[in-house]
């Protein structure tokens, strides 16, 4: 059988390509390498629901909705935003398998336990053999060994790669609500911390029904420049910042460890001839927001419409006129920049400093006007990725 477009990845990206190529009618195929879509990206993430405004968002199987996000810097300093849209936290298994039946119920064929190996003029190679396909999605996200292979991006560096590590602790749903002050089992909490020690990163924890998520992501660069494994500093985050008292009792369910890409389009080719790219896989994660699943979706979107029609030129300038595509893009220069290690080290402390003045009634600034150069800088870069 001859297919019209055959998606490789059944994550986000893989589903949005195929939802889409299905309602247009392409005869469609998804192949994924795990046992059901979402069994290689287990535990969970945070998401835009508007981001996914693709699918039928009713019947998004969301953990808990996020009422307040907070943010810790170094340990000292927090704060806490009441989102203004709706962000929820959903359980990746769910989330994954949620969106690859909307594609099925589209119309596409999803096979599992079933890796491709290659991409061929003919469609691709499995390890359970060849497929014939007019167009190939590549929604293989952040290792991307076939998009590579096929000569449309190059491998990611150290200074692109963001190492994460990732632990799921388990209890109970009254549990989660008293630790975290919930209120009730749909509300939800998201903390983004910024920390300097033992090298300067950012973690984050997600209330889901009856667990947590707590992670870390580091420059991959600074674990080799400190020889420092990604495990060791999770540990010693964990313990400074508190993260083993809130999870005492709770037992822990998963461990992952995955890299985020900090580079991709338009440094990378998103299509060449009857090859598209989306979602990791051409690295449209926004570091600043952590958005890659909402990119994912909307990349597996426009190039599942345009694989069906075989508009590689279309689907490139769709991507530039996407407003968060676009803004992922844009951000680069200012993540490049905060990314250092001493400037990261800066801001903690300036922030820091800048608050504990202000509560002990010092409004001198200092701290702000020795940094001010710096401050103006990303200031800009910030108005040119948001403009
Ligand atoms: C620790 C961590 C936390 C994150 N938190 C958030 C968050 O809170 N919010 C957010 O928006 N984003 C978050 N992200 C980013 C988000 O997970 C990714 O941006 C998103 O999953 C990208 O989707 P994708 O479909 O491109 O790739 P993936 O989700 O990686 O999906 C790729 C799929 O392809 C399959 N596959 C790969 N190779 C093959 C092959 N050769 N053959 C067949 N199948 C294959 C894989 O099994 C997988 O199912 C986080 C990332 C990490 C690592």
């Amino acid at each position: 059988m001859m297919y019209d477009v055959i998606v490789v990845g059944a994550g986000p990206a893989g589903s949005a390509a195929a939802f889409k190529a299905a309602k247009m009618g392409a005869r469609t195929l998804v192949v994924e390498r795990g046992s059901e879509p979402g069994a290689k990206n287990v535990s969970g993430a945070m998401v835009r629901v508007e981001d996914l405004s693709l699918f039928d968002v009713k019947t998004l199987p969301a953990e808990r909705e996020v009422k307040r996000v907070r943010l810790v810097l170094g340990g000292d300093l927090q704060v806490e935003i009441k989102p203004k849209e709706r962000l929820v936290n959903v359980g990746r298994l769910k989330l994954d398998k949620w969106m690859a039946s909307q594609a099925e119920s589209a119309g596409a064929l999803v096979i599992t336990k079933t890796t491709a190996l290659k991409v061929t003029p003919e469609g691709i190679i499995t390890d359970r053999g060849p497929v014939s396909g007019k167009s190939i999605v590549l929604a293989e996200g952040a290792n991307a060994i076939l998009s590579i292979g096929s000569g449309l991006r190059r491998d990611l560096r150290p200074e692109e790669t963001v190492q994460t590590v990732k632990e799921v602790y388990s209890l109970n749903k009254d549990e989660v609500n008293k630790r975290f002050g919930l209120t009730g089992d749909q509300e939800g909490i998201a903390v983004r911390y910024l920390f300097q020690d033992p090298v300067p990163g950012a973690g984050f924890l997600y209330t889901y029904r009856d667990s947590v998520a707590f992670g870390i992501g580091v420059h991959m660069s600074s674990l080799i420049s400190h020889r420092i494994r990604p495990q060791d500093v999770l540990e010693e985050v964990k313990r400074s910042l508190g993260i083993q008292e809130l999870v005492k009792g709770f037992s822990l369910r998963e461990y992952s460890a995955k890299i985020i890409p900090e580079n991709g389009f338009p440094s990378w080719r998103p299509c060449q001839g009857n090859v598209y790219l989306a979602g990791d896989a051409l690295g449209l994660v926004n570091p600043i927001t952590f958005n890659g699943i909402g990119p994912a979706v909307i990349s597996g979107g426009l190039a599942g419409e345009h694989a069906v029609n075989g508009e590689c030129h279309e689907y490139e300038t769709s991507l530039l006129r996407d407003r968060i595509i676009s803004q992922s893009v844009k951000v680069r220069p200012l993540v490049r920049e905060l990314l250092n290690e001493r400037v990261m080290r800066n801001y903690i402390s300036m922030a820091t400093n800048l608050s504990s003045s202000w509560v002990s009634g010092d409004l001198s600034m200092t701290p702000l006007k020795e940094n001010s150069f710096t401050l103006l800088k990303h200031v800009l870069l910030l108005m040119g990725a948001t403009s």
